[in-house]
Parts: structure tokens; C-alpha cells; sequence
């Protein structure tokens, strides 16, 4: 029979490797977690409209890569490609903003489908933990989310990252240089579909990646010079605050990003051993996208960083998470006797909060011993029937190697104090 393999652009999250992933999730949501952002989580699928409205028709998430599909009872829905839209029509449906508390501060983490051309560090199904800081417009806020992330890859040990920051303005400033940069770029000679990206979203065209059409946007309108003074002054407050903190930052007003429904602050964190997929995370401020998806005036910003992306720049970086081993002591038991006392010993371990495992399989003693090494665990506990006979076990300690006899009725007492 023909066998299964993961999905193209995708791949399965195993041990030993999975437990990176769980700690790179833990390490980004634990400064948002010690700064007021509650947990939410909202469905892996939502109606494809939402993303439509919010992250935009002309952009490639919405236009290329969205998983959109009709449901049997003729719903049409997509896998979410991204996390924000999904968060705040959660916000709004729950009427969080309602309730006097803005801003609403909340950190997601999950799974997002983007239909792309799979290559190393672009997956079809990737993984993101996100923070979104819902309704005030405040620029410590965005300076508060700038923070945050580079405090997480910090924590991680990441050194090689740069963060990019840019303002794209508001809604008074940005119609002003959109048209002076269509006029700039309608006497370009540019291909029939960078043309028409020109007409609907030209600052998208300013990220175009090929050398001839970067050559020819030299000379370009720079949105900086058509920044009104209320985005100027915002920008300027966020960019101080940010150096106060002692957090490092390039200016990039080439930086637009995928989405559309980013305003004033943008950011995006790059690592420089990542190659051509060297955004480890992004966001900034979206202030109109709560009325262009039905709600009131919200004034956001958010983040999302990849945890995919943030595996691999660890390994180019090659640092080594610092896990401690997931099992302290491994017992293993020669004969059926002593199989039932240590698998209550292993029982009673685990309810006094030390992680325990045991040779399970009926194996002997070098076969245990192997699994007792790979399981990682400090203490091996082996015992035999002549050892129960006595009342004892041996407790072998797994890094020097020294072995002693131990009271059974002690175990559970002298193993916690010797790993204390
Ligand atoms: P974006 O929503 O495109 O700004 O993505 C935010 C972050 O998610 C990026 O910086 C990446 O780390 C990660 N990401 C986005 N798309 C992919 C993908 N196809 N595969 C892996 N990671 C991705």
C-alpha cells in the first residue's frame, strides 16, 4: 500500500527537535505574558471575507496564497494566512473594546496556511506567536511591542537580528504620496502586472525584489518627505522611546510589508543568516483596520514573530537552548515483582513532582540501561528481586557513574534532595 508523506511545504514537528519549538514559543510569549497581554485563541479557519476586507484583495496573501474553500453547507472560508484580522473580530465580537479597558492587550500563538512556493524558511503551514495592543493611539505603545520582541530574541540568545522601522503614515498623508509616487511610477517601463499592483497598491511596488525594477525606482518619491506633522511627531516619540530603552534600530523607508492594512509604524525584524527568507517577525500600527472589517475606530498596532524562522536563525546563530532534560530519573525493574514496586515508585515520583520514566517492554538489563542513557535522566533506578528482597534499590548516578543501595521506603526522599 502507498504510504503517506506530509503535505508539500510542510513537515511534522518531532522529537528531539519539537521541544526547540516549545521553548521558542515560550521564550517570545513570556515578556508579553509579564506585561498585561491576555491569551486568545480564535479558529484555524475563518470567512474568507475578513481577510479579503482586511488584509487587502491586491495583496499576494489574499490574491496567491489564501486556502479558501466552500464548505459543505456553502460557507465560503479560509485557513487563516495570518493572525491580526482573526484577533480583532474576536475583540470586537466579544465587545472587548466596550468595556472601558483600552487598551486591549492580547498574545496568541497557532498555526497559518499561506499557499506559497515552499523553499527554506516559506512553509505552507507555519507557526507564529503574536501580540496585538488593540484601541489607543499611543506611540509607547508600538515602542512597548518593539521592546517586547527584541527582549524575546534576546532572551533566546539571538544576537544577529536588526530591526527595520518605518512610518507609512496616516490616513491625511498617505493618499498625498501614493499619487506622487503612481505619477513617478506610471513612466516606468514595467511589466503588465507591476503596472497594475502600481494602480492599486503602489507602495507594494517599492518591495519588488528584481534588480531592473529596484534600479529604475531610484529617484522615487520618499514617503518620508510627504509625512504630515501629527505622523512626524508620533514617529519621533516612538523612535526616542525606543532608544531609550537601549533597543537598536535602522531606519528603512523602503519598508512597506505584505499587508494592507498597515499605518504609521512599521517594523520587521531580520536575521542576517537566514538567506532570501530573513524576516524572523513584523508587524506595526493598523488604525483603520477595525472599520474596514465593521467596527468602530480602533487604533492598533501588533506583532507576529515566525517560530519557524526563529529555529533557523538559532541554528545559523548555533546557539544551543539551554532545555534541561525532560526526565530525572529512569527506573528499571528485572523480574515481574520488581516491575510492580518501581512502577508505583515511578507513580508516587511523578505525584511528588519529580519527572520519571520507566522500562516499559519487559526489557532486560542492558536494553533498559540504553533507554535509561537516552531518556536523559540524572538518576537510574534499578532493582532486582534480590535488591526488593532486602527492602532496597540501587540509585546509579547517570553522570559520574556511582551507584548506591537505597531504602526503598527513602527513595522518593533522597532522590528529590539529590537533585535539589
Ligand atoms: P507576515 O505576516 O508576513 O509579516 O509574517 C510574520 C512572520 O511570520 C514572518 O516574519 C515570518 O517569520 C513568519 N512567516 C510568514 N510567512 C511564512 C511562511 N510561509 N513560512 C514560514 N514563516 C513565515
Amino acid at each position: 500500500m502507498a504510504t503517506f508523506k506530509a503535505p508539500k511545504g510542510t513537515y511534522d514537528l518531532i522529537p528531539p527537535v519539537s521541544v526547540k519549538y516549545l521553548a521558542v514559543r515560550e521564550a517570545i510569549s513570556a515578556p508579553l505574558r509579564n506585561s498585561g497581554y491576555g491569551y486568545i485563541e480564535t479558529p484555524g479557519f475563518e470567512d474568507v471575507g475578513l481577510f479579503a476586507r482586511g488584509v487587502g484583495e491586491s495583496t499576494d496573501i489574499v490574491s496567491k496564497e489564501m486556502y479558501a474553500f466552500e464548505t459543505k453547507g456553502g460557507d465560503q472560508l479560509a485557513l487563516r494566512p495570518e493572525g491580526t484580522a482573526s484577533v480583532l473580530r474576536a475583540a470586537l465580537e466579544a465587545s472587548l473594546h466596550k468595556q472601558g479597558n483600552l487598551p486591549v492587550k492580547l498574545w496568541y500563538s497557532g498555526s497559518y496556511y499561506r499557499y506559497e512556493r515552499p523553499q527554506k524558511g516559506r512553509y505552507r503551514h507555519f507557526s507564529q506567536v503574536g501580540a496585538e495592543a488593540i484601541g489607543a493611539e499611543d506611540p509607547a505603545l508600538d515602542a512597548e511591542l518593539i521592546i517586547l520582541a527584541d527582549q524575546a530574541y534576546r532572551s533566546l540568545g539571538l544576537r544577529n537580528f536588526r530591526i527595520l522601522l518605518n512610518s507609512l503614515g496616516d490616513k491625511e498623508c498617505r493618499p498625498v504620496y501614493r499619487e506622487a509616487l503612481q505619477g513617478f511610477l506610471r513612466d516606468l517601463d514595467l511589466d503588465e502586472e507591476t503596472v497594475r499592483r502600481a494602480e492599486i497598491n503602489p507602495l507594494r511596488v517599492l518591495d519588488d525584489k528584481r534588480p531592473d525594477v529596484q534600479k529604475q525606482l531610484v529617484g522615487a518619491p520618499v514617503l518620508r518627505d510627504y509625512l504630515c506633522d501629527a505622523c512626524k511627531a508620533y514617529h519621533e516619540e516612538v523612535r526616542a522611546l525606543i532608544t531609550a530603552a537601549g533597543v537598536a534600530f535602522e531606519d528603512d523607508e523602503k519598508l512597506v510589508r505584505g499587508l494592507d492594512y498597515y499605518t504609521r509604524t512599521t517594523f520587521e525584524f531580520v536575521h542576517d543568516g537566514l538567506g532570501s527568507q530573513s524576516a524572523v517577525g513584523g508587524g506595526g500600527r493598523y488604525d483603520g483596520l477595525s472599520e474596514m472589517i465593521g467596527g468602530p475606530a480602533l487604533p492598533s498596532v501588533g506583532w507576529a514573530l515566525g517560530v519557524d524562522r526563529t529555529v533557523l536563525a538559532l541554528e545559523a546563530e548555533g546557539v544551543e537552548l539551554d532545555i534541561p532534560a525532560s526526565t530525572s530519573v529512569f527506573a528499571v525493574a528485572l523480574g515481574e515483582e520488581a516491575r510492580r514496586v518501581l512502577f508505583g515508585k515511578v507513580t508516587e515520583l511523578r505525584k511528588a513532582g519529580v519527572a520519571a520514566d520507566f522500562s516499559f517492554g519487559g526489557k532486560g538489563l542492558k536494553g533498559a540501561m540504553k533507554d535509561a542513557n537516552r531518556s536523559g535522566a540524572r538518576f537510574a533506578v534499578v532493582a532486582g528481586e534480590r535488591d526488593l528482597a532486602d527492602g532496597l534499590v540501587q540509585l546509579k548516578d547517570m553522570e559520574s557513574g556511582e551507584q548506591s543501595a537505597v531504602a526503598l521506603a527513602e527513595l522518593i526522599d533522597t532522590v528529590k534532595a539529590r537533585l535539589a
